[in-house]
């Protein structure tokens, strides 16, 4: 099926046979890796059965997941330990292998914390448990503790049960957390992939398949957020995984007689040649370019005269230049406006330095008149942005 999926995309007739310009692996990756985003089938139905793991973790009480649970005697095992026995079905067995490559998706947002170990389940904004951010080995009989265990309802965490083996970092995710409480109710299971913690094929795709540097990303993000028809985008994409069919690559090919630039006949016709280098392109781009902007649009990566075979990265950061537009910010002016009569304001701030970074959060109570009342601040550890926004609606807490 992929074959077809393949043939279509070059445009093969029966009979006859195109140049597959770019590898297929390459198309496979999303458009913001430098692919077209095309999926592969083996990847995508894992990711579909990934949503069967996620459904019978989320949703227990289901049926269906009443049935499989019952059916394997998972009910008193572990939430995140499925196993598959010789006589299970097909169905089990694939769920069951799929479960070890999507483990990594799942956290936990934490109520009572009496469900989740705290050492071995994914809670904190770490990416890894917490057992293996331990400087010290963490004893057996401690391993499958749960979170409620490290808190207390009025002191809050228990700083000295783990604060001389876990990092700094560490600990600063924890403080982020607010400590477990009873009237939280359940520990809920969460899919880190999204914003939202809601699990999604997509994102489940995306961690069954390779993922790219964030570098790499905005290279792409350029590319297919151009403003302009999309036959320019795929020229674009194209020019920039250095695929474009010049003459000196169909020379190579056997499909040219020769590697020459078929506008001026005088030089070889490489990439750069003919979307910059060409005496006919550049009278062009000189009618388009600021003259002051010359010198550093001509002479990215050096002359053509020594340079035949540009480099994809090269292209990609020539391209990158020339086709970023600007991103979308504008200004607006904003004022604080104090409350009518009678009452008071209360404003809020979160903010967080970097995305996940140290966090606070902050309020000040003002008049009628904007006279300060009020105020908290608060230190929250290494959170988002919008987590710190939250703490900063939640208000202060002061131990008592
Ligand atoms: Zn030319």
């Amino acid at each position: 099926m992929e074959q077809l999926c393949r043939n279509f995309l070059w445009g093969h007739q029966s009979g006859t046979r195109k140049l597959h310009l770019i590898s297929w692996d390459t198309i496979t990756q999303p458009l913001a890796s430098g692919g077209l985003g095309v999926r592969r089938l083996r990847e995508l139905n894992e990711a579909f059965l990934a949503k069967l793991c996620w459904g019978l973790l989320s949703d227990r009480e289901a049926l269906w997941s009443q049935v499989l649970i019952h059916k394997y005697e998972m009910a008193g095992a572990s939430r995140l330990k499925f196993k598959a026995t010789h006589q299970a079905s097909w169905l089990w067995h694939a769920i069951c292998d799929v479960w070890e490559k999507v483990v990594g998706g799942i956290g936990w947002s934490i109520g009572s914390g009496q469900q989740v170990k705290f050492w071995t389940d994914l809670w904190t904004a770490s990416a890894s448990p917490l057992l293996e951010l331990a400087s010290e080995e963490v004893p057996e009989e401690a391993r499958n503790r749960c979170v409620d265990y490290y808190a207390d309802r009025d002191r809050g965490w228990i700083w000295e049960y783990f604060q001389h083996i876990l990092p700094m970092s560490s600990l600063l995710h924890i403080a982020a957390i607010p400590t477990p409480s009873d009237d939280r109710g359940a520990d809920l299971p969460i899919w880190r992939l999204t914003s939202n913690g809601n699990f999604s094929i997509k994102s489940a795709y995306g961690l069954l398949t390779r993922d790219c540097t964030q570098e790499e990303k905005d290279i792409w993000r350029v590319v297919w957020k151009w403003k302009g028809p999309e036959r320019v985008k795929t020229f674009l994409w194209l020019l920039s995984h250095g695929k474009l069919l010049t003459n000196e690559v169909r020379l190579r090919r056997n499909l040219a007689p020769s590697a020459s630039c078929p506008l001026c006949q005088d030089h070889t016709e490489s990439i750069l040649h003919a979307i910059r280098d060409c005496p006919k392109v550049r009278e062009m781009w000189k009618s388009l370019v600021p003259r002051t902007a010359w010198e550093q649009f001509f002479s990215h990566f050096g002359s053509m005269a020594e340079q035949h075979h540009e480099t994809k990265e090269e292209l990609r950061v020539w391209s990158g230049v020339c086709f970023s537009g600007s991103n979308g910010r504008m200004w607006k002016n904003i004022s604080w406006l104090p409350p009518s009569n009678g009452w008071i304001a209360l404003n809020t701030d979160g903010a967080s330095k970097g995305n996940p970074g140290v966090a606070g959060a902050g309020g000040v109570i003002r008049d009628t008149k904007g006279r300060w009342l009020d105020g908290f601040v608060q230190n929250i550890g290494v959170a988002t942005s919008f987590v710190a926004e939250l703490w900063a609606i939640k208000g202060p807490t002061y131990p008592d």
